[in-house]
């Protein structure tokens, strides 16, 4: 089989102790990654010590710069240094798998600079000649479509390659690219729109139907922006796409569950505005990631009338969380029905919350009988609540400046509900005041940012919300 940038992947991956160890060039420390040194040991094979294909597969990278540098910062931390780490592998590996190959590919192509998704001059020069990159895209970087600017161009490029065997989708995408509406948009906003419709995944395929269904002028600049600013909600999306089973259990922590114990616990009132009541309740606990947190729960249930969680779907819910998050909660209470509150106008309300949080604290509301949730509404909605628990510390002297800046210049809102809390009128726009509670912007942000890390659908939401992802970063990366 001939070698290429994914089988030479694959390979290192497979036989990665044996291309750390193969040349001696860390002298008595300890030698975890693959330096050039090592893939130059494979590649002569002196004492015929190395299975065939490993050989090829250090002969293909050395003679390909785009390949060797692509895997060199495959972690997408760093500039390109001469060594791959089994992260940089494991993060080659995600790439691979989310379509995003050749894009990898060009932008270290000259094998100088970091994963940064800007493709040089050089780059393009260095692809030319390559033996990694694929004659067909060598071809088509001849005859980039023209108006655009260059990342633009290749972007464009690379969405239509991910889409070859798909007519539709390349029609559409063609049509999207060659429209007044994309044409007039500035290059960061391109770059989102081609992150949102020119994916592989469940986001870009709803956003293409939206093309069809979703009332988007492609004259009109302003209309497509608006779709893609305000309308498009690509965390909804991505959200109404998983299976109600949420997160793969094989992502899951491992946990205990102890308990129960008898105990009384103020709950709040499911009858009295803004009150608690005393009532006999379990409380279970739950030992996750070093962190004991209790699951208190009703003794009595009306399940009559409602449905409530079980402690283990809590459990796995919990599971699913970043360790900030656990190290954030001590404890999740099932309320016996949901709390009343008085409104502004002093009328007696459902308080309206699905589940909130406060003060390490988690509160799930009972659903109807006809409504109970499924294990992906713990996952999640875990994440958006833990949101509001952990360490803010972009806030200066109380003003969330930085995210509200971060919330500005990505203008994509990734949720209705994020939209919707954002502007103190009720959505659709984003406020140039920065004067108002970005809370829950952070919570969905944070949800998605968690949930998509390490997978192939981070690349596409990291482009379209990168300034967001950028804090993230800092606090989580
Ligand atoms: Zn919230």
């Amino acid at each position: 089989m001939t070698i290429d940038a994914t089988r030479a992947t694959n390979i290192l991956s497979e036989h990665y102790a044996l291309f750390t160890q193969a040349s001696n060039d860390n002298g008595l420390l300890p030698d975890t990654k693959i330096s050039m040194d090592d893939l130059r040991a494979v590649a002569e094979n002196s004492q015929g010590q190395f299975p065939a294909e490993v050989v090829e597969a250090a002969q293909f990278l050395l003679s390909s710069t785009a390949a060797r540098s692509f895997l060199d910062v495959g972690a997408g931390k760093g500039d390109v240094d001469g060594t791959i780490s089994r992260a940089d592998i494991d993060g080659a590996l995600v790439t691979i798998e989310a379509g995003g190959l050749e894009q990898a590919l060009l932008d270290t192509a000259a094998g100088r600079g970091g994963a940064d998704g800007y493709v040089g001059g050089i780059d393009l020069q260095a692809a030319q000649t390559d033996p990694g990159i694929p004659q067909s895209l060598k071809d088509a970087l001849q005859q980039l479509p023209p108006d655009l600017p260059l990342q633009t161009q290749l972007r464009t490029v690379f969405a239509l390659r991910n889409h070859a065997d798909d007519p539709l989708a390349t029609e559409q995408l063609t049509t999207l690219t060659g429209s007044q509406a994309f044409q007039n948009l500035d290059e960061s906003r391109q770059a989102q729109v081609l992150a949102l419709f020119g994916g592989t995944n469940a986001v870009s395929a709803a956003a293409r139907l939206d093309l069809i269904t979703g009332g988007i002028d492609l004259n009109s600049a302003a209309s497509l922006e608006r779709y893609l600013l305000t309308e498009a909600r690509p965390v909804d999306k991505w959200r109404d796409a998983m299976p109600t089973s949420g997160v793969p259990d094989a992502q899951r922590m491992d946990y205990t569950v102890g308990g129960p114990e008898t105990i009384e616990y103020d709950f709040p009132s499911g009858t009295q505005p803004n009150t608690t009541e005393r009532l006999p309740a379990l409380r279970y606990t739950v030992e996750v990631d070093g962190q004991s947190i209790e699951v208190i729960v009703p003794r009595e249930l009306d399940t009559g009338t409602y449905s409530y969680p079980t402690v283990e779907q809590i459990a796995k819910g919990l599971a699913a969380q970043p360790s900030a998050s656990l190290e954030a909660t001590d404890r999740v209470v099932v309320n016996p029905a949901t709390p009343q509150e008085t409104d502004a106008n002093g009328n007696v309300v459902d308080s309206g919350a699905d589940m909130y949080a406060g003060g390490g604290t988690i509160g799930i509301n009972p659903h109807d009988t006809s409504n109970p949730r499924e294990q992906r509404d713990f996952d999640f909605t875990f994440l958006h609540e833990t949101a509001h628990l952990v360490d803010q510390p972009w806030q200066v002297a109380g003003l969330a400046i930085e995210w509200n800046l971060a919330v500005q210049r990505d203008s994509v809102f990734s949720t209705h509900y994020a939209d919707d809390r954002y502007v103190t009128s009720g959505g659709s726009t984003i406020d140039p005041s920065l004067a108002v509670d970005p809370g829950e912007d952070f919570a969905e942000t944070y949800m998605i940012y968690h949930l998509v890390k390490g997978t192939p659908d981070e690349a596409q939401m990291r482009a379209l919300m990168p300034e967001r992802f950028e804090i993230l970063d800092r606090m989580y990366g």
